[in-house]
């Protein structure tokens, strides 16, 4: 890749915030996991997590359309970016979290949650947002350290899944940036040089990702440093 385009994705990977994440149950709908994996990129949000599990009732009616739902979403663009883990449940979603230290924070339409700017980003912050129709579980809900709320005071009930994760991402980018979170890189290298490969490379990425092959390591100057069988799997294995 260009020096210009090296430097562009290292500056990026500088504001990462690998403290920030959400978590979305069950969405069904491509284009709203779309939306917030953008807003996520967008205020340095690196890893985004998913509960895909097939038993919670969907208005799809393809239960494969709303599995995918995610996969498709990242599949619009900001892969490159923004990784993804997939989980088959909250409960392993909200554990894998908590392993890292972070406060749950569930959104809830209820009247015992608190306002979403009371809450403190600077901590280490998984936010869970709920599918489109159903909201979150009561599982979620019991899971989650607290619950938290964009106050409503209009005739609808609730916003679009999308807009409620953005408002409290810029909330939460807000409090960071006055923190002064974003004046020093905080993403572990290896990460770093996943996403160097990913965004650096996509074409290549893509070969690797269906051949099973891992990842090279890129240099300072945007240059893949691999050895020749590396070349050779990625030219001519299966
Ligand atoms: N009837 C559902 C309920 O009661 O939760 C509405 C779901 S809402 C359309 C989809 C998701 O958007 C919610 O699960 C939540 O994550 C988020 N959301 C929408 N409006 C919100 C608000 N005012 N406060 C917090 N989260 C909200």
């Amino acid at each position: 890749m260009s020096p210009e385009r090296y430097a562009r994705i290292r500056r990026l990977l500088s504001l990462r915030q690998p403290s920030l994440t959400v978590c979305l149950e069950q969405l069904y709908k491509p284009h709203n996991a779309s939306a917030i994996v953008r807003s996520c990129d967008a205020v340095g949000v690196h890893k985004v997590h998913a509960v895909v599990s097939e038993d919670v009732e969907s208005p799809q009616s393809a239960s494969g359309l709303r599995k995918s739902a995610i996969l498709k979403a990242t599949a619009m663009g900001s892969e490159h970016w923004v990784e993804t883990q997939v989980h088959t449940s909250i409960d392993s979603a909200v554990e894998t979290l908590k392993q890292q230290d972070m406060q749950v924070l569930v959104t809830n339409l209820s009247p015992a949650a608190v306002d979403f700017r009371e809450v403190d980003y600077t901590q280490p912050t998984a936010i869970l947002l709920g599918q489109e129709k159903l909201g979150v579980s009561a599982q979620a809900k019991a899971l989650a350290d607290k619950e938290i709320i964009i106050p409503m005071v209009g005739m609808v009930q609730s916003l679009n899944v999308s807009v409620a994760a953005a408002l409290i991402l810029y909330e939460a980018q807000r409090q960071r940036q006055l923190a002064g979170m974003y004046n020093k890189p905080l993403l572990d290298e290896a990460s770093c040089q996943r996403t160097l490969f990913a965004g650096g490379f996509p074409n290549l990425k893509k070969i690797c990702d269906r051949k099973g092959l891992t990842y090279p390591y890129v240099n300072s100057e945007g240059v893949i440093e691999a050895d020749d069988t590396w070349w050779q799997e990625l030219q001519y294995g299966n």
